[in-house]
């Protein structure tokens, strides 16, 4: 099945809103195995809605539009594809009553205007809008499939999990299932681990191969379709064999996993505790850690010491150590990664400085970072780093690479 994702809004044309429906849309439609082959976006214009969506009538089985199914004059798509489809718009009295109780519950009085969004395909389907005012709505026509979503986010996602994806399921042949697993990598590039496994990539199509490379990490989705669940994770399971054979050094989780829940996860399991004295990621280390529920019970706490008299004063850093290397060294990441955990009493310390830029600092590059481990009854171990991007992107790597340290 071919799709189109047609979102409608003059303020993404402007560039004042980000089309994060269209994203949302693929992702969620390729989990489906529903191919997206465009995605267009359109000003709220009736004469270039109404080309866009003959033009997209032409060439997918599916057009899933998103916006302008608001009140308003310029809300337009409800009567655009009512006239491109020739299926006229009817009154639907459920629809009705739940937009009197939606202003109800509010104290706010129904305009007229309010009503044009109880408006329905005849002989269509109604997604319920639980989250605003403008039900979802579907109609076949033209041997095509027409979704019209509204366009709030928080509108649309919940519709879309709740109604849409039951709604594409049933038009899908029954007898097959689409079924991905996803491994995560860290500490390899993609074009590395593309290169390692490209002839796995190239050489089949069921489960399908994917890289994607995100925030410092890269990721492989392996997607198969097949008449079962089990079946699917069975075609799945040989290149999967293979790829842990080549690549498995750098995998740390598969499925919806972070570093961070991963490393929780283990010190939990080890009871093993961590302190943190963190320089150029300023927090961020000790950040991801607590956004993991149940951190405590290995996280203990952490320095945010960014200037050399925070690293003397609170961790005893020599200032001949700062001065004879320098804040961004091998030496200080260690001092910081054995002061924290024993000034804390963990049984890990972490230490991070380097430089994130944009300037360089003592002269040392963009992008240096040295991240240090120190473990109980065995040698500090520091690791020099030379990530590249800009100040956040070498931040949020910086940080991962310290945690990807508890992982080893
Ligand atoms: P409303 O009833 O709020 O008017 P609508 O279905 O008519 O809903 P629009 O008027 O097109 O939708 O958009 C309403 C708001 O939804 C926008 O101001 C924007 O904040 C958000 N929005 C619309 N389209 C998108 C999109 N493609 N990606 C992200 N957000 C969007
Ligand atoms: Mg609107």
């Amino acid at each position: 099945m071919r799709a189109e994702i047609v979102a409608v809004g003059t303020e993404l044309l402007l560039g004042q809103i980000v089309n994060t429906n269209a994203q949302f849309l693929s992702e969620e439609l390729a989990k489906l195995g529903i191919d997206v082959h465009y995605q267009t976006v359109v000003g709220d214009n009736r004469k270039r809605l109404e080309h866009v969506i003959r033009h997209a009538n032409g060439r997918a089985d599916v057009i899933i539009l998103s916006g302008g199914l608001g009140p308003t004059d310029d809300d337009l798509t409800r009567e655009v594809v009512s006239e491109v489809t020739g299926v006229p718009l009817v009154m639907h009295p459920p629809s009705l009553s739940r937009l009197k109780d939606f202003f109800e519950r509010r104290g706010r009085s129904m305009t007229e205007n309010n009503r044009k969004q109880a408006l329905v395909f005849k002989g269509g389907t109604v997604f319920p809008n639980e989250n605003g005012t403008a039900p979802g709505l579907a109609v076949e026509a033209n041997a095509c499939h027409y979704v019209l979503l509204p366009g709030p986010p928080r509108e649309l996602k919940p519709m879309f999990r709740k109604h849409v994806i039951p709604y594409f399921r049933r038009l899908l042949p029954s007898e097959e299932v689409v079924h991905s697993r996803v491994l995560r990598f860290f500490g390899i590039g993609e074009s590395q681990l593309e290169t390692d496994i490209m002839d796995l990539i190239h050489c089949q199509d069921n489960p399908t191969i994917a890289p994607l490379a995100k925030e410092g990490e890269v990721t492989l989705r392996l997607t198969a379709k097949a008449a079962s669940v089990a079946e699917a994770e069975a075609l799945i399971e040989r290149p999967e064999k293979e790829i842990r054979r080549r690549v498995g050094q750098y995998l740390y989780g598969t499925g919806d996993v972070t570093l961070a829940e991963v490393v929780v996860k283990r010190l939990t399991a080890l009871r093993k505790t961590v302190a943190l004295a963190e320089s150029c990621t300023g927090g961020l280390v000790a950040n991801m850690i607590t956004s993991v529920p149940g951190s405590s019970e290995a996280f203990l706490g952490g320095y945010v010491c960014y200037s050399g008299k925070a690293k003397r004063k609170w961790l005893g850093i020599p200032a001949s150590v700062l001065e004879e290397h320098g804040t961004v060294s091998e030496q200080t990441a260690r001092w910081l990664a054995e002061k924290s955990r024993a000034r804390i009493s963990s049984d890990y310390g972490i230490g991070v400085t380097g430089v994130a830029g944009p300037d360089r600092v003592e002269d040392k590059p963009v992008g240096l970072v040295y991240v240090g481990l120190a473990s109980p009854g065995k040698e500090t171990v520091v690791k020099p780093l030379q990530l590249t991007g800009l100040r956040e992107t070498i931040q949020v790597r910086a940080a991962k690479h310290a945690l990807h340290l508890l992982y080893q």
